[in-house]
């Protein structure tokens, strides 16, 4: 018998948002952990250099355009995953905006409607479609993982719409997690302090108070970096979190402690 025929095949897992930040760190470290990784961007440019880069470091990956708002173009992606690797095994929901700068009172309607589409319309749609291929290919369910905040634990002034998602994808992970533990996939959540990624580097442009308040707002006297997340979420996917599910990991440099 050929020594290869015992290997296992490469896990898939598909990253939302992953043409920056938080997303293109995990698909990184996804992939030079040998997974095969499907990344998914509004931002089609920012997706292929995740690839990009993904591939130049020995990795194996796919970009793919996608608004997770729409939810057709949400289960084309979850086809294109499936028609390149064969079946999907985990998922990171991370695709989210921020836009607000400002009181509840000053928040534009159009900001609140467009907060609530990306965060989480886009995570239930996203979900939906995974939970259904991951039911559908048998071989064991699966893992995911949505992007909530440390602003889906605890209120956020400035951000209210932001901070009523990121509660909202907390909801629908606990809800998710719990409906289909018995099928074998694990539904988690984190929940980021400040990371350093564009989305912090726009907040802190439109307000240069935000550096010194940001580091305040951590114990550990510093705020986090995108790998620093990608990190826990390997290891949610992997088999040493086999009893966790329906969980908001605090990834916070102790933020939500104090
Ligand atoms: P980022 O802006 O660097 O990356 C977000 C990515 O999501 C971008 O590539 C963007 O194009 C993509 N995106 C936006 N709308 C989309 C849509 N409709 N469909 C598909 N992709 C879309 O931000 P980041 O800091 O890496 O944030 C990633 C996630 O982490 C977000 O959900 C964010 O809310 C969350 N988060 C970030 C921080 C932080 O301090 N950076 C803290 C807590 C939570």
């Amino acid at each position: 018998m050929d020594s290869t025929t015992n290997e296992a095949a490469p896990r898939v897992a598909l990253i939302t948002g992953g043409g920056s930040g938080i997303g293109r760190a995990t698909a990184l470290r996804l992939a030079a952990a040998g997974m095969c990784v499907v990344v998914a961007d509004i931002d089609a440019a920012g997706a292929e250099a995740t690839v990009l880069a993904l591939r130049e470091a020995g990795g194996t990956g796919l970009a793919r355009r996608t608004d997770v708002t729409r939810s057709d173009q949400v289960d084309a992606l979850i086809a294109a995953a499936v028609a390149a690797f064969g079946r999907l095994d985990c998922a990171f929901n991370n695709a989210g905006i921020q836009e607000e700068h400002g009181r509840l009172l000053d928040c534009a309607e159009d900001v609140f409607d467009r907060t609530m589409a990306v965060n989480v319309k886009g995570v239930w749609s996203c979900m939906r479609a995974q939970i259904r291929q991951m039911l559908a290919q048998g071989g064991g369910g699966g893992a995911i993982v949505n992007t909530a905040s440390v602003a889906g634990l605890r209120g956020a002034p400035s951000m209210a719409a932001y901070a009523a998602s990121k509660h909202a994808v907390v909801g629908l992970t606990k809800t998710a997690a719990a409906e289909y533990a018995n099928k074998g996939i694990r539904i988690n959540a984190v929940c980021p302090g400040v990371i350093r990624t564009p989305m912090y580097e726009r907040i802190a442009a439109a307000d240069p108070r935000t550096a010194a308040i940001a580091q305040r707002m951590h114990p550990i006297g510093r705020i986090g970096e995108a790998d620093e997340v990608a990190a826990t979420v390997e290891w949610l996917f992997s088999d040493a979190a086999s009893f966790v599910l329906g969980q908001t990991i605090a990834v916070d440099g102790g933020f939500t402690a104090s």
